[in-house]
C-alpha cells in the first residue's frame, strides 16, 4: 500500500481554521459575548492561520521551496505554529527568541523539528527581528515578518472574519474586540467585517497595570498579558480604523476573568481574559440592546504553566 503523503498533508492543513462561536455569559446581569475559540487550532492558537496562509501564498508564488528555510522572530504562539506548519510543508523552520523564555515553548517548537536561536533578553524582539534579517543574508531564506507582513492581517480578513458572519444569528456584527500584539487580528477581522456589510466599532483591548496610593492613581501597560503589547506594530500603525476604541483593563481584572472562563471549562491563556472582560466593559459603553461583540480567545492554557497565573494554585 502506498501512502499519499501529500493529501495526508493538504487534509491536515485544512483542520487549520473553522474554530466555533459561541456565545459566552460569565454573569447574568452581563450580556453574552461572542467568543471565536481559537485554542482549538492545531497548535493551540489563532497563530496556525497566519502560519499556513503565508506559507501557502508564499509556496504558490515560489517564494518558499522545499529546500527553503523559514525564520521567524517570536517568543509565543507564532514560532509554535510556524514550526507545526514546516513540519507539515516539510520545510525547516529557526525560531529566534529573546533568552528567558519559559522552557515549554522551546521544547514544543523543538519537538516539531523546529530550531530555536536566542538574542540578549535585554533586546528584546527587536533584537530576535533584527537576528532574522541578518541571517536572511545568507542562503535559501524565507521571512515571514509577522509585524509588517500584510499577509497576517489578510488571513484574519478572509478567514477569521468570513466565519463570524456564517456563524452569527442574522450575519451583523456590532463590535469587534482584540489585543493587539501584532495587530493582524484586529485589523484583519474589522475589514472583512465592514467588507461583509458590518456597521462594526473596532475596539483595542489593552492591559493596564494600576499603581493605587491615597494620593495618586497611575496607570501604564501592563506586560502581565503574554503576547500584547505596548509598542503597536507596523500593521496596527498603518491600519484604518476608525471610531477605534481603546478598553482599558487592568491586568487583575484580564487575569481573574481568565481563572473565571478556565473554571467554565475553557482552557484560554491570558490574553483571553483581557479580550472577554474588554468586550463586557465596551458593551456597557455602548449601550446598545443585545449588542452582538465578537473577540477572540487567542489560544490554550497549558502554554502558561510557568506563569503567575498557575503558580499561584501549586500552592493554595
Ligand atoms: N494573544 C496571544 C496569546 C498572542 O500570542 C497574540 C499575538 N502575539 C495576541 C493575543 C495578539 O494577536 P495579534 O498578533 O494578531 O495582534
Amino acid at each position: 500500500m502506498t501512502t499519499n503523503l501529500s493529501c495526508f498533508q493538504h487534509r491536515y492543513l485544512n483542520h487549520i481554521a473553522r474554530t466555533p462561536l459561541v456565545p459566552i455569559q460569565l454573569y447574568d446581569d452581563q450580556p453574552a459575548i461572542w467568543c471565536k475559540l481559537e485554542f482549538l487550532n492545531p497548535s493551540g492558537s489563532t497563530k496556525d492561520r497566519i502560519a499556513r496562509y503565508i506559507l501557502e501564498k508564499a509556496w504558490r508564488q515560489g517564494k518558499l521551496t522545499p529546500s527553503s528555510t523559514v525564520i521567524e522572530a517570536s517568543s509565543g504562539s507564532t514560532s509554535i505554529a510556524f514550526a507545526l506548519a514546516c513540519a507539515q510543508f516539510g520545510v525547516r523552520f529557526i525560531a529566534v527568541m529573546p533568552e528567558g523564555v519559559s522552557n515549554e515553548r522551546v521544547l514544543i517548537i523543538r519537538a516539531y523539528g523546529g530550531e530555536v536561536r536566542f538574542t540578549p533578553k535585554s533586546e528584546g524582539v527587536r533584537g530576535s527581528i533584527a537576528e532574522t534579517e541578518r541571517l536572511a543574508k545568507d542562503g535559501n531564506i524565507f521571512l515571514p515578518r509577522q509585524f509588517a507582513n500584510p499577509d497576517n492581517a489578510e488571513a484574519h480578513r478572509l478567514n477569521t472574519a468570513r466565519e463570524v458572519i456564517d456563524q452569527i444569528p442574522g450575519g451583523t456584527v456590532d463590535a469587534v474586540v482584540s489585543g493587539v500584539g501584532t495587530g493582524g487580528t484586529l485589523v484583519g477581522m474589522y475589514q472583512g467585517l465592514v467588507e461583509s456589510g458590518c456597521e462594526v466599532v473596532p475596539a483595542l483591548a489593552r492591559p493596564v497595570n494600576i499603581l493605587s496610593t491615597p494620593e495618586v492613581e497611575c496607570y501604564s501597560f501592563s506586560s502581565r498579558i503574554p503576547g500584547v503589547v505596548d509598542s503597536l506594530s507596523q500593521i496596527f500603525r498603518e491600519a484604518d480604523l476608525p471610531n477605534l476604541l481603546t478598553i482599558d483593563v487592568p491586568d487583575e481584572e484580564a487575569l481573574h476573568t481568565t481563572q473565571l472562563l478556565m473554571k467554565k471549562g475553557f482552557p484560554v491563556g491570558p490574553s483571553s481574559g483581557l479580550n472577554y472582560a474588554a468586550s463586557l466593559a465596551l458593551a456597557k459603553k455602548l449601550q446598545l440592546q443585545n449588542p452582538q461583540i465578537v473577540t477572540v480567545f487567542p489560544d490554550r492554557m497549558e502554554r502558561y504553566f510557568t506563569t503567575e497565573l498557575f503558580q499561584k494554585m501549586l500552592s493554595s
